[in-house]
């Protein structure tokens, strides 16, 4: 069947990127911000006025809805989920965007900041992207497309699927969360009254990739405790926590393992905190790999460089404490290869082709997967996020919305 498509996703999208819904690490509430709540409300409202009926903002900032079955088929409940709030690494307050219409090919000079310039040869996506309309900030502050694009693809498919009853789907579920960039997305995440059986977050990069897999990750925490004596009087007795930490820090892989030496499926070891003074010192660390076994490989290696550093003081010690964080989603979603299949099946059925790649990094996706929800990562279009340079096209936000359409259909037609 072939679908005669007309989209709302960019009105869409530039009605909720000037909404500020940047999150913060250092609250302790849920969600971390209160603002982001206002876009909650606005996507809940925009919901209620399609006629779904259940969609309600809750008092964490989650959005919930429900698009109705139109079939008789015992279909999966599917879930298409996104976040609302932006990253805490750069400004998203006042966030003018600006619209490149067909695009012609070279550097993109953003007007309110003349100095931040989105070059091609940096940005090798934008050579796809000729003669699509680049939606961009002025220059001062993010977009927001991470993951207000995917936000904005899923109310469109809603209002298309809402307009189109000959589509026939199963029960839809729809999720926004909140805090997602501060790894605290899916926290408070309410899954028994979401009720569903799969989902799928719409926060990737380029057109046509659907992410199966993401890093595992543990966190690593190093105790030192020195021995402290008065430095006048230290010949021979003082064991210094902080040139310990040091000189671990240094032992570490120089031309491996890090983030800056590795790319594609090898993982890292990452110190990201040190603190301390003469008696006691503590160094952070992450710990990202594909394989739980590459993971167990780094922390042996780390521990390993610790012990080395400990023989040259004798008499300081040291504690090692290992913390999981997240797993590769792809240890769940390939006990049910089909979630997969029919997304790629989908991408192909608005003529792009389907690419399957890893995330090195986590998602919310993850972490539903590991809670009961199977939840790879299809794309929204996004690109450059966390930056001013971020930049993602209409065209690939219509293909994202067309995916979705057609994922609901093939769930209905194949069950
Ligand atoms: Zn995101």
């Amino acid at each position: 069947m072939s679908i005669g498509f007309t989209h709302t996703v960019t009105e869409r999208f530039l009605r909720y990127v000037v909404i500020d819904t940047q999150s913060d690490p250092s609250s302790p509430t849920c969600p971390s911000t209160e603002k982001q709540k206002h876009l909650g409300a606005l996507l809940a409202a925009e919901l209620q006025a399609m006629g779904l009926r259940d969609a309600h903002l809750d008092p964490y900032g989650y959005v919930y809805a429900t698009i109705a079955a139109n079939t008789d088929k015992k279909v999966p409940v599917i879930c298409f989920c996104s976040h609302m709030d932006t990253s805490p690494d750069c400004t998203g307050k006042d966030v003018k965007p600006q619209i490149v219409k067909a695009y012609r090919g070279g550097d993109i000079v953003l007007p309110g900041d003349r100095t931040q310039i989105i070059r091609a040869a940096e940005h090798p996506a934008l050579a796809d992207q000729i003669g699509n309309d680049i939606v961009t900030t002025d220059g001062t502050t993010l977009l927001g497309a991470d993951n207000k694009a995917g936000l904005a693809e899923i109310m469109d498919a809603a209002h298309f699927l809402i307009q189109h009853p000959e589509i026939k789907h199963g029960t839809i579920k729809i999720l926004f969360t909140p805090d997602e960039e501060i790894g605290r997305g899916v926290d408070k995440a309410d899954l028994k009254k979401l009720a569903a059986d799969f989902a799928y977050t719409i926060d990737g990069e380029t057109a046509g990739h659907i992410e199966d897999e993401t890093f595992s990750a543990d966190g690593a925490t190093i105790t030192i405790e020195g021995v402290s004596t008065h430095p006048g009087f230290a010949k021979g007795k003082m064991e210094h926590a902080i040139k310990i930490a040091a000189a671990i820090v240094d032992r570490l892989p120089k031309d491996t393992c890090s983030p800056e030496t590795t790319e594609g499926s090898q993982g890292f070891l990452h110190p990201i905190a040190i603190s301390g003074a003469l008696e006691k010192a503590t160094l952070g660390f992450i710990v990202r790999d594909f394989t739980d076994q590459g993971l167990r490989q780094k922390e042996e290696l780390l521990e390993s460089i610790v012990r080395g550093v400990m023989q040259d003081y004798p008499r300081s010690t040291y504690r090692l404490e290992i913390k999981p964080q997240y797993r590769n989603m792809k240890q769940v979603i390939d006990r049910h290869p089909e979630i997969v299949d029919h997304a790629m099946e989908a991408i192909r059925r608005t003529g792009l082709t389907p690419v399957k790649s890893s995330i090195r990094g986590g998602t919310d996706g993850s972490r539903l997967s590991f809670m009961g929800l199977p939840c790879p990562n299809i794309f929204a279009g996004e690109h450059a996020f966390h930056s001013r340079l971020e930049w993602v096209s209409r065209q690939d936000m219509e293909k994202a919305v067309q995916t979705i359409v057609h994922l609901a259909m093939i769930w209905e037609e194949r069950a």
